[in-house]
């Protein structure tokens, strides 16, 4: 099988794309899609605790060239940004669309819409089409990308996720996405449950994040350095350690491999609710970032990327904006 051609086109010929998408939208009448388990019918607009009915909510999509290079390249990265999310993280950096004070509802977009939005972004150039925070949309994505296809969408999907995932939808998207972008944010449940409601994070999180690397396997790159499958994990490193990162980077180390790509984060910066936390009041240290890198040479993990420890001076998305990373030049690198 050629790693240069998505493999959904695959499943589309044969049929299997459908019927995952099938599958997919009939977990929506009774909402399993995350380990929220809601079990409202979103199908009848009920609404759980994403906050998100049956159609997807687009908050923005552009072409990135802020994300990992091997993304971003020189085209850019056809970035979908959904709204709502099924975690509460305090201190969310995308919080103007993650956790909007008013209802998206309004926002709500057809299927058919959703696959214009995909095959636009391939018509300008862009490497791969992006889906930020999928998870409680991942039924509505499928079902809009099998449209997609009908039209011509041949560019590897990138599947961006805070790593809060069912891993029954999981498997239901195994072939579907290329490159899945999965966050590791925690290693305490303690943390996950504070500062993002969500106690268990940690075992869903690892959990999922070793079912990707079975599916997709290590990142492979195309002849001009371009992701065109496996797997990428960002760590944003937070203060006084509530990321618990050497935790998370011996997991990865030991238990999803140390040639995985890797990607970690100096930029966080207290915004939304974090200010009202003592602990996540205050930017990252040198040194707290410092230690961190030491930690990725004590356990091997010698793939991927770190930010410079100035980065939070230029990563400050404005989602009111049109164009919410104007100003940024590379997030990663
Ligand atoms: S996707 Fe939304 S409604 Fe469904 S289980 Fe998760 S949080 Fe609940």
């Amino acid at each position: 099988m050629s790693f240069n051609i998505p493999h959904y086109l695959n499943l589309f010929k044969t049929g299997e794309l459908h019927e995952r998408a099938v599958q997919l939208e009939s977990i929506l009448g009774n909402c399993t899609l995350c380990p929220r388990n809601c079990k409202i019918n979103r199908k009848d607009r009920e609404i759980g605790f994403c906050r998100s009915g049956y159609l997807p909510i687009v908050s923005s999509y552009c072409v990135h060239h802020g994300e990992e290079p091997v993304l971003s390249g020189k085209k850019g990265s056809g970035t979908i940004f959904f709204s709502n999310c099924n975690l509460r993280c305090i201190f969310c950096q995308n919080h103007q669309i993650s956790q909007p004070e008013k209802s998206r509802r309004d926002k709500e977009m057809s299927f058919e819409r959703l696959a214009d939005i995909m095959i636009e972004l391939q018509s300008k150039g862009c490497h791969n089409i992006n889906l930020v925070s999928p998870s409680h949309f991942a039924a509505q994505i499928v079902k809009a990308l099998e449209i997609a296809v009908e039209k011509g969408l041949k560019i590897p999907l990138v599947y961006n996720t805070n790593s809060y995932e069912s891993l029954y939808t999981l498997k239901l998207l195994n072939g579907i996405i290329d490159i899945y972008l999965p966050d590791i944010k925690y290693s305490d449940n303690n943390n996950s449950f504070d500062y993002s409601k969500a106690e268990d994070y940690v075992r869903c999180s690892r959990a999922v994040i070793l079912e990707m690397k079975r599916q997709v396997g290590n990142l492979i790159l195309d002849d001009n350095d371009i992701a065109i499958r496996g797997l990428i994990v960002r760590h944003l490193v937070l203060p006084n350690d509530i990321a618990g990162s050497k935790e998370s980077l011996s997991f990865l180390s030991e238990e999803v491999g140390r040639e995985t790509f890797l990607s970690v984060m100096s930029q966080y910066f207290p915004t939304h609710r974090a200010n009202e936390n003592l602990l996540l009041s205050r930017p990252l240290n040198e040194e707290e970032y410092e230690k961190v890198l030491n930690w990725l040479d004590m356990f091997g993990l010698e793939n991927g990327w770190i930010q410079e420890y100035s980065s939070r001076d230029y990563y400050r998305p404005d989602f009111h904006k049109d164009e919410p990373f104007k100003k940024i030049n590379q997030v990663a690198g």
